[in-house]
């Protein structure tokens, strides 16, 4: 059995000095319990904890370790780099091979600015959206997760149509009442958010493959509807890929699924595990920012050359290896596969979302298209799932919200230890 003496005090310790122990939410074990594991290194498909235990894991720093930890090339790549100076607030070439590496894989965007973060590319989209339109207004769909900036952070008023309300504090209702809340897959209620609200949406922002209430899948129809509704109403589309920008294709879910956003964010995978985000767009969207036009984004270490180094060298990697999204996908859906008849076995209700290398387990017998179908999985069943897997050396997200990412250097015998740790984990459930 494992051990968690050593994680249970850093925990303890970390409780003192920074509030709730952690530098982000779904970190500390709230959605299921128990103490986080604190962890010394990661290294390949592997995290090794303060206890000396090892774990195969299935969230990949949440998406960036798409090719598992410590790449040598990515690690070399910034050892190298750190010896040139950390930051200057000067441009640097490589700031421009970045960019163009990263225009040359993903469709329709002519140039990207860089970030720190997802959230702060989604910000920036949405002002950017706003300030390009004139108008006000965006439109987000619930249970999609687009950062913690106060214009995502707000739930479903009470009528349908009517506008959003904060759901944190700390969020001002007048900001609330510029988001307008819809079901994911709901193009009938866009519609009539837009009949509701002539010539005020400024932007549609929508994760293409949601990621952030499980893995739920766009139905066909969707994100093209959106883009007719963009298209006749003269809103932006934005794309969120902070999640699926260089992990469901080399281009995203935009080259994955086939339909083209105005305007695209990036982060997670785009940084290589340092803090990186971008957003994209057309020229004639991107002219409107500053210094060129009259919408402001700055950021002292937006462009920072190690984060930049850590980025170009991922995707460099992954732009010399696209096998790696089919060896990624043929992984995962061997997983899917082979879980099934384990939980058809057990006669749990359950449905697996999955597309390419993103995946979730809900318990519920309801297909789980949205955030209101996505609550009704079993919270009880997930938490006792989560630890029976993290007790026998798995690392799944620790909440029923969020998706798996696998990274490519999981082996088929990482599977098949995770598959034998599904079976003992079931019968126990
Ligand atoms: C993670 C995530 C963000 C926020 O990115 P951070 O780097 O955590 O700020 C935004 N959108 C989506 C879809 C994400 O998954």
């Amino acid at each position: 059995m494992m051990q968690y003496q050593r994680s249970s005090a850093l925990f303890n310790e970390a409780k003192k000095v920074i509030p709730g122990g952690v530098n982000s939410p779904v970190r500390a074990f709230n959605a299921v319990g128990g103490t986080p594991i604190f962890l010394t290194h990661a290294k390949g498909a592997y995290l090794y904890d303060e206890d000396h235990n090892r774990y195969v894991d299935f969230i990949a720093s949440w998406g960036p370790m798409i090719l598992g930890h410590a790449h040598p090339k990515v690690v070399a790549a910034i050892q190298a780099r750190a010896e040139k100076g950390t930051s200057y607030g000067i441009p640097t070439a490589l700031e421009t091979e970045i960019a163009k590496r990263a225009l040359s894989m993903v469709p329709h965007m002519d140039q990207i600015r860089f970030v720190n973060s997802g959230t702060e590319a989604c910000m920036s989209a949405v002002r950017l959206a706003r300030g390009f339109t004139g108008r006000n207004k965006i439109i987000k769909f619930a249970g999609c997760y687009h950062g913690h900036a106060d214009a995502f952070l707000i739930q479903a008023g009470s009528g349908a149509v009517t506008f959003g309300s904060p759901n944190s504090p700390g969020v001002t209702t007048g900001t609330a009442k510029d988001t307008l809340l819809a079901a994911y897959n709901n193009l009938e209620q866009v519609a009539e958010i837009f009949r509701a609200n002539p010539e005020q949406i400024a932007a549609i922002i929508v994760e293409p493959v949601a990621g952030n209430m499980g893995c739920i899948l766009p139905q066909a129809g969707f994100l093209e509807g959106l883009r007719s509704l963009c298209d006749a109403h003269g809103a932006v589309l934005i794309f969120d890929e902070v999640m699926t920008g260089f992990r469901l294709a080399l281009g995203g879910a935009q080259e994955c699924l086939g339909v083209r956003a105005d305007l695209v964010t990036y982060g997670k995978v785009i940084g290589g595990g340092l803090p990186v985000g971008a957003f994209a767009a057309r020229k004639e969207i991107m002219d409107f920012l500053a210094p060129l036009g009259p919408v402001y984004q700055a950021g002292t270490l937006s462009g920072n050359p190690l984060a930049m180094t850590a980025g170009l060298t991922m995707l460099d990697l992954l732009h010399e290896h696209p096998e790696t999204y089919t060896s990624l996908a043929d992984k995962t859906a061997f997983l899917h596969q082979e879980m099934i008849p384990l939980l058809e076995q057990k006669g749990l209700p359950y449905q697996i979302n999955r597309l390419g290398s993103m995946m979730s387990l809900h318990f519920t017998d309801k297909p789980v298209v949205d955030f209101e179908t996505a609550a009704k999985g079993n919270n009880e069943y997930f938490k006792r799932y989560f630890h029976g897997m993290l007790l026998r050396g798995v690392y799944l997200p620790p909440s029923a919200f969020e998706s798996y990412f696998l990274n490519d250097a999981i082996t088929q015998k990482d599977l098949e230890h995770t598959l034998e740790a599904f079976s003992e984990t079931l019968k126990k459930l």
